[in-house]
């Protein structure tokens, strides 16, 4: 048995040569390796301590999957135009930190469709390899880049010129219960893009015709290591419930998966402070 005990972060996400997806879970000053700990009992208390993601002092309450009440109102990555990137306001000179705005607005971001249970398009800073870590987040089986954009406005117009024909919301219910049946994703590409070509064009009258490129990358699987799905979601409250202990029988997105059907977001919970036992 194992006892870690710390403030958790999200669980950083990766994959390995076969795509499957790998987890660690960042607690104090450690990493729990969490793909070994499937089919094992883990056990989860929680005490009422939270510290903010950014600031790091005590908060009564998290905000923002992580971050104190003043952090949350003044820091530039928890403003609205962070979900809603096409209402980026730093060209009004309204940023509320200009220079994390340049440092992580005005650069390149890419514009991607995703298989969650439903075909998505989204919106990301970084793909390595044809895979971005947004995509593990959300518990895609697929995905796929579609084009390269200048900058964080750039890519809002394009997902709402995108949204006319298809959603941008995870159903993480849908996502949680089953791996979805594939889909061709090169295919709707190329029908989608037929559809947006008008407000792409438009965005490139205005912008310029660099603030758009449409970009080759394959279409990209990712697994999970899920062992068995609930049939019914029924999800943990640790705020209300305080702990929780049960066999992990899988990962997929940020949630954990516990036997009784019981689910869990993590990252929901960043910055709380945990004790977690494990069984190795
Ligand atoms: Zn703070």
């Amino acid at each position: 048995m194992t006892t870690y005990s710390g403030n958790i972060r999200k669980m950083r996400v990766s994959v390995d040569d076969e795509h499957i997806a790998q987890y660690q879970l960042p607690i104090g000053e450690q990493n729990i390796g969490m793909n070994s700990l499937i089919g094992t009992e883990i056990q989860v208390q929680y005490q009422g301590e939270i510290h903010c993601h950014h600031c790091l002092k005590k908060t009564k309450k998290s905000f923002n999957q992580g971050y104190c009440y003043r952090c949350f109102i003044s820091l530039a990555q928890c403003d609205s135009c962070i979900i809603k990137p096409e209402l980026c306001h730093y060209h009004l000179g309204t940023c509320r930190e200009p220079q994390w705005g340049e440092a992580n607005c005005l650069s390149d971001h890419y514009v991607y469709l995703s298989n969650t249970g439903n075909i998505k398009v989204g919106i990301t800073r970084h793909v390595s390899d044809n895979v971005s870590s947004r995509w593990i987040d959300q518990g895609a089986t697929q995905a796929i880049a579609l084009m390269r954009v200048q900058n964080r406005l750039t890519s809002g117009l394009v997902e709402t010129a995108f949204k006319q024909h298809i959603g941008d919301k995870t159903n993480w219910r849908t996502m949680l219960k089953a791996c979805p049946e594939d889909q061709d994703l090169l295919s709707l590409k190329a029908q989608l893009l037929e559809k947006v070509q008008p407000e792409l064009d438009e965005i490139r009258q205005q912008h310029g015709l660099q603030a758009i490129n449409i970009i080759d990358s394959p279409a990209v699987a990712i697994h999970y290591p899920v062992t068995s799905y609930p049939e019914k979601v029924k999800s943990i409250n640790l705020d209300k419930e305080g702990e929780f202990s049960g066999t992990l029988n899988g990962i997929k997105g940020q949630y954990w998966l516990l036997d009784g059907d019981r689910v869990i977001n993590m990252r929901k919970y960043a910055g709380y402070f945990l004790q977690i036992d494990t069984e190795s």
